[in-house]
């Protein structure tokens, strides 16, 4: 087959790991930086452009969208889907999972343990939003962070009320969560493909650190789930409508609660920590389910 991973950066651990994996089960791989692609939307033959000449061909793509570039990598996906080719993750399922806030209230309907949060606009709610998720201490986040940043641990009311007010004095959208202290500065990525968790590890924050990304100088071990820990990602991918993904969970008083549903989740700390091949299973399920370019042409004559 024929595989394009949509990555910016081809010596990225995740991309040179997909493109190796793909290779060795006998597939041609090629990574295209989605911002150089360019697009002609006509109905009769769209078609997708990079460097001057079409891409065509191609059975199965596996966007790798940095979550600074959702619009225009969304688009580039979403050109690929109306052109018939299999993607890892639909353009629609990484737009949903990008918002934070969209997320939760998803998984909320869903019935998916989450921790008690809290979402409003103006500035004279601060109370009533502080009150909701059972008051200090809380976690304030931008809704468009990552990687830890723009995640803060405020420990009294005083504190709370000052950090939101200069989020919101920025105009930034946050919301407010409880504090899962019982989790530890630990927490659980559990990586997901097509509703079965493929790997799960453990992350532990730096000692004083109460966030656990990797990125802040905290680290990874490979972890057995519960059964219920398990049940709880699984079921976080699917109401995403994500095939590929990152779910992360905080162990808490009240059982697994979901932080968040990443849709393109590194491979480099899950693949370190537990020594799965993770990049292969991805490429595996593509494979399973792209539909050859070979019999999209014969489909559409
Ligand atoms: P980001 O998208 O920036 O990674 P997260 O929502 O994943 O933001 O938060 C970063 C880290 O902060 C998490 O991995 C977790 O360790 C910690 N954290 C986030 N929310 C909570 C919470 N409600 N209670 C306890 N710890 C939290
Ligand atoms: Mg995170």
């Amino acid at each position: 087959m024929k595989i394009a991973i949509l990555s910016q950066d081809a010596s990225l651990y995740s991309s040179r790991r997909l493109k190796e994996a793909g290779e060795e089960r006998g597939h041609e791989v090629r990574v295209i930086p989605y911002l150089r692609c360019y697009m002609n939307i006509t109905s009769s033959r769209p078609s997708i452009m990079f460097n001057g000449t079409p891409l065509e061909n191609f059975d199965a793509v596996i966007p790798r969208i940095g979550a600074s570039r959702t619009f225009y990598g969304t688009a580039v996906v979403r050109q690929f889907e109306v052109m018939g080719v299999f993607s890892a993750n639909e353009s629609q399922a990484i737009s949903r999972s990008r918002d934070k806030l969209r997320c939760m209230q998803i998984l909320a309907r869903e019935g998916v343990g989450l921790p008690v949060t809290g979402f409003a606009h103006a500035t004279q709610d601060i109370d009533g939003l502080i009150e909701t998720v059972g008051g200090a201490p809380l976690v304030i986040k931008l809704l468009e962070g990552t990687q830890g940043i723009g995640v803060v641990l405020a420990e009294t009311y005083q504190a709370a009320k000052s950090v939101i007010e200069a989020f919101r004095g920025l105009d930034a959208n946050i919301l407010v969560q409880e504090y899962i202290k019982e989790a530890g500065g630990a927490d659980l990525r559990c990586f997901v493909i097509d509703g079965k968790v493929v790997a799960a590890m453990k992350r532990q924050g730096a000692k004083g650190e109460f966030r656990s990304n990797l990125h802040r100088g905290g680290n990874a071990e490979s972890i057995k789930l519960s059964i219920e820990e398990r049940t709880t990602a699984i079921k976080a991918a699917k109401a995403m409508g994500l095939n590929v993904a990152g779910v992360d969970l905080l162990r808490s008083n009240h059982g697994p609660v979901v932080m968040e549903v990443n849709s393109s989740p590194g491979l480099e700390g899950i693949e370190k920590a537990t020594g799965i091949d993770v990049a292969g299973k991805i490429i595996e399920y593509v494979v399973q389910n792209a539909v050859s370019a070979d019999v999209r042409a014969v489909v559409n004559y």
